[in-house]
C-alpha cells in the first residue's frame, strides 16, 4: 500500500501565538478542507524567560540568533514573562480555542506553564506536576466544557513521575515524544497503558536552522519529500500561524497535489487501539534534534552507527 497519510498537531505555546496563529490557522486548514489537531497552553505565557537565558546561559544569544527566534517567533513573545507582564492564555484566548473546536478540529491540553514545564520537569515534585497539568486540564474542561482526551507534552518533556500523572486520566493517547510508531511507554520499571503517538518527522523550527536548506524552495521540496507513509508532523502556532504562514500554505499544497491525506491524531490513536495487542513498549529516553536546543523524549532512539 502506497497510501501517504500527514496527521497535523498544531502546538500553541504563547498567547500571540494563541490568540493570532490559531485563527488564521484555522483559515488556512478551513480553505484547504484539511483537520488537525490542536494542543493548546492554558496558563500564563512566560516565554520571555527563554530570552533571560540570553544573559545567563553561555552561547545562547548566537544559538538564539541563528535559529531566529525573534523573527520567527515576534519581540512580544521574546519578552513576555519578563519585561512584559506574563498573560494567562486560556482566559484571554478563550475565543481562539473555541473557535478551533468549532471548525472540527480535534483539540487536546499542551500544557499550563510551558517554559516551567520545559525547563524544570526533572526537578519538579510529583505534586508540582501533578498542579501543573491539572491546572491546564481543569483550564481545558472550563473554557469547552468537556475534559480533554489527549496531551502533549511541552517541548517534548516527559519522564515517569509525568507519565505517571497522565495515566490517571482516561486520555485516549497522548503525543509527548519525537521519532517513530505509536508505543505503549516504559520509564523506571513501569509500563504505562496510555497509548502514545509520537512526532515523526522534523518540525519547520528545527529545518529554519538547517544550513542546506536556505530558502522557501528548498524548506518545501524537503517537506514534500519526506512524507513516506503515515507521518505525525508538529508544527507551531507563532511560527506556521505567524510569520512562516504562507511558507507553510505552499508545504499543505504541495501535499494535497501529491494526493498526500491529513488523518486526526484521534483516528491514529484508534486504529492503533484494535490492535492492542500489536502495539509496541519502549523504554523511553532523551535525545537532541538537529537544529532544536537541549533534549526531547523519544521512545526509539537512533541505532548506534545508524544514519
Ligand atoms: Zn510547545
Amino acid at each position: 500500500m502506497t497510501s501517504r497519510r500527514v496527521a497535523l498537531k498544531v502546538d500553541c505555546d504563547t498567547f500571540e501565538g494563541t490568540r493570532e496563529g490559531v485563527p488564521r490557522l484555522v483559515d488556512i486548514f478551513a480553505a484547504r478542507g484539511i483537520r488537525a489537531t490542536f494542543f493548546f497552553t492554558l496558563g500564563p505565557d512566560r516565554s520571555g524567560l527563554a530570552v533571560r537565558r540570553i544573559f545567563t546561559r553561555k552561547g545562547f544569544l548566537k544559538k538564539m540568533i541563528r535559529s531566529r527566534a525573534p523573527s520567527l517567533y515576534g519581540w512580544r513573545t521574546a519578552l513576555s514573562g519578563t519585561l512584559l507582564p506574563a498573560p494567562m492564555i486560556g482566559a484571554r484566548c478563550e475565543d481562539a480555542v473555541r473557535a478551533a473546536a468549532r471548525a472540527g478540529h480535534d483539540t487536546g491540553v499542551h500544557g499550563w506553564d510551558h517554559v516551567g514545564w520545559h525547563d524544570r520537569l526533572d526537578r519538579m515534585t510529583r505534586d508540582e506536576i501533578a498542579r501543573d497539568y491539572g491546572a491546564a486540564h481543569a483550564e481545558y474542561q472550563r473554557i469547552l466544557g468537556a475534559p480533554a482526551r489527549a496531551s502533549a507534552a511541552p517541548g517534548w518533556t516527559v519522564n515517569a513521575r509525568s507519565l505517571e500523572i497522565q495515566e490517571e486520566r482516561a486520555l485516549l493517547h497522548t503525543s509527548d515524544t519525537r521519532g517513530g510508531e505509536p508505543f505503549f511507554p516504559r520509564a523506571e520499571g513501569r509500563t504505562f497503558r496510555t497509548l502514545e503517538i509520537p512526532t515523526t518527522l522534523p518540525t519547520l523550527d528545527e529545518t529554519l536552522a538547517w544550513p542546506e536548506l536556505a530558502g522557501d524552495a528548498a524548506q518545501r521540496a524537503f517537506f514534500r519529500g519526506c512524507v513516506r507513509g503515515t507521518e505525525v508532523h508538529t508544527i507551531h502556532t507563532e511560527v506556521e500561524g505567524r510569520s512562516k504562514a504562507e511558507l507553510f500554505a505552499g508545504i499543505l499544497d504541495d501535499w494535497r497535489e501529491d494526493g498526500v491525506a491529513f488523518v486526526l491524531l484521534s483516528e491514529l490513536a484508534r486504529e492503533a487501539l484494535a490492535r492492542r495487542d500489536r502495539v509496541p513498549e519502549r523504554e523511553i529516553t532523551k535525545a537532541t534534534l538537529r537544529g532544536r536546543g537541549g533534549f526531547v523524549t523519544t521512545g526509539w532512539p537512533p541505532e548506534p552507527g545508524g544514519a
